[in-house]
Parts: structure tokens; C-alpha cells; sequence
């Protein structure tokens, strides 16, 4: 069953140098429940690729399906379905986190914005996703920016799960953390993936990473795939 694939994907940006191809055909597909890793040197087109396939950012052409449906062009309503479905794992959640929000807030906030949902059972679905992410409850009235980074980080995944989304794309994750917390959010995103059958797209410039992460590899230059492969194989020594 796959989850997402992308046919002849491109974004071109129109810069004042002409048109630059930030993501230049690019194809792939991820089984439902396993991790695409997306690597390369910064530049090469992996956060465009990840917002486009979120459209976060228009497409210049090429196809996106979601699930089997075509999902390339859709109207506003469909937009809010994928929004639930499809979530996004920033690198440094506290630039886009909200300094004013307290934890809870945070997390509730996709809740109260989509609606149909009492205040009570809010509460409780926020309580359960600071449990599930391994935050204290007593961390609920504190402010990102009392926290360390692999905290704020917990709280950037429980914010993208609130919604119960089927795939999620991680821009570089753990990029921003101390290399000893990293491996703790690794296996954390490890276990949210088998408990919740989730698909990941997952961007970073560390192999190492990667390696510990992705079922498949697909490594960028200049906005085009230049490899692609089963992370055993790439990573299987000669
Ligand atoms: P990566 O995530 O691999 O570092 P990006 O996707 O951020 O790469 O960028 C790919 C290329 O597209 C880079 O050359 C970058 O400067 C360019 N780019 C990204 N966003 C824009 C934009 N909004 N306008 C013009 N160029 C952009
Ligand atoms: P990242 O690679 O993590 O997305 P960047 O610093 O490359 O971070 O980009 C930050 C923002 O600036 C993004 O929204 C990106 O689209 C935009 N951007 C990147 N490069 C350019 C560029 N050359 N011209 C205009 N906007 C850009």
C-alpha cells in the first residue's frame, strides 16, 4: 500500500538570474509506515520538495498522490482534509513556535482551529499527547523558551500528531539537537511510527541519521535525484 508518490515532480523559482530548478523531476514513492530519508548538501532542494508535497509551496508541474488520489490540484476544502492528514516536523520548533503559547496552547491549537471538539475533551486529547511525546503534565503552563531543545522539539511532534495525521514530513528534525538528545527524539519518532503506522518523509543533511532512520535513501544534487536505494543497500559494506 503506498502512501505518497510523486511523478515528475518540479518547482522552479523565478529569480532575478532566471528560473531555478530547486526541484527538477523529481520521483519517488513511500510504502505506508516506512521512512524515505532525503538527502544532500544544503541547497539541493529538500525543504522545497517537502513543502511542495505539502503544498505549502505550488508545484511548477508533476503529479502528488496521496493514497492513490490525485492530490496535484485540489480546492480549499480538500486542502483542510490534507492539512489533518499530512503534518510537518520543523528543525527548530521554537522559531515556529509561537514565544506567547504556552505549551498546552501549542499543542491544543490545530485542535481549536479545526473545531467540533469541547474544551473539556481538548484538555484530555492535550494531556494525552504530552504523555504520548514524553512531556511532564507539569510542563503544560511553561513556555517553549524555558525548555531545552529536545523538549521544544516534543513539542513540535505532539502539535503534528493532534490532528491524527497518516504522514508527516520531518525537515531535518534533530538537526538543531545536542548530539546526545537526538538519538532520544529518533526513537521516539521510531515508536510514534510503528504504534501509529505512520510515513515519513525525512530530510536531513546527516547521513548518520538517516542511516539509523530511513527503509529508503534518495540522495539530491541540484534539485534532481541523483540515487536511490534501500538504506541496507546503500549503506552494505563492499
Ligand atoms: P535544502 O532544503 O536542500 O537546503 P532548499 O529547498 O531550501 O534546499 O533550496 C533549494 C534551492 O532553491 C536553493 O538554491 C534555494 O536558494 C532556492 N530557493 C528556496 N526557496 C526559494 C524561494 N522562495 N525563492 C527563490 N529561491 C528559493
Ligand atoms: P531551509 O533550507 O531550512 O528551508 P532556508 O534558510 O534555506 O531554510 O530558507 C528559509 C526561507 O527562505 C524558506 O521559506 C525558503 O523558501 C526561502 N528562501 C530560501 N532561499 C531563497 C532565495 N534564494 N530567495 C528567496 N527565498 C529563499
Amino acid at each position: 500500500d503506498i502512501s505518497l508518490e510523486v511523478r515528475n515532480l518540479k518547482k522552479y523559482f523565478n529569480t532575478p538570474k532566471g528560473y531555478l530548478h530547486a526541484v527538477d523531476n523529481v520521483n519517488f514513492s513511500i510504502q505506508t509506515g516506512k521512512t524515505l530519508g532525503v538527502v544532500g548538501e544544503s541547497g539541493c532542494g529538500k525543504s522545497t520538495l517537502g513543502r511542495v508535497v505539502l503544498h505549502l509551496l505550488d508545484s511548477t508541474d508533476g503529479q502528488i498522490l496521496f493514497h492513490g488520489e490525485d492530490v496535484t490540484h485540489v480546492d480549499k476544502a480538500k486542502l483542510r482534509t490534507l492539512r489533518e492528514d499530512m503534518q510537518i516536523i520543523f528543525q527548530d520548533p521554537y522559531s515556529s513556535l509561537n514565544p506567547r503559547m504556552s505549551v498546552s496552547e501549542i499543542i491544543m491549537e490545530p485542535l481549536l482551529l479545526k473545531g467540533g471538539i469541547s474544551r473539556a475533551e481538548m484538555y484530555k486529547e492535550t494531556k494525552r499527547l504530552m504523555d504520548t511525546v514524553g512531556l511532564a503534565e507539569r510542563l503544560e503552563n511553561s513556555y517553549p523558551h524555558e525548555l531545552d531543545g529536545g523538549r521544544r522539539q516534543r513539542i513540535g511532534i505532539a502539535r503534528a500528531l493532534a490532528l491524527n495525521p497518516k504522514f508527516i514530513v520531518c525537515d531535518e528534525p534533530v538537526s538543531a539537537l545536542d548530539v546526545s538528545i537526538q538519538a532520544q527524539v529518533l526513537n521516539l519518532m521510531l515508536d510514534l511510527q510503528e504504534e501509529r503506522g505512520l510515513t515519513y518523509l525525512f530530510i536531513t543533511h546527516d547521513l548518520s541519521v538517516v542511516k539509523y532512520f530511513s527503509d529508503d535513501i534518495m540522495v539530491m544534487y541540484l534539485g534532481q535525484v541523483v540515487e536511490k536505494a534501500p538504506s541496507d543497500e546503500l549503506f552494505a559494506s563492499p
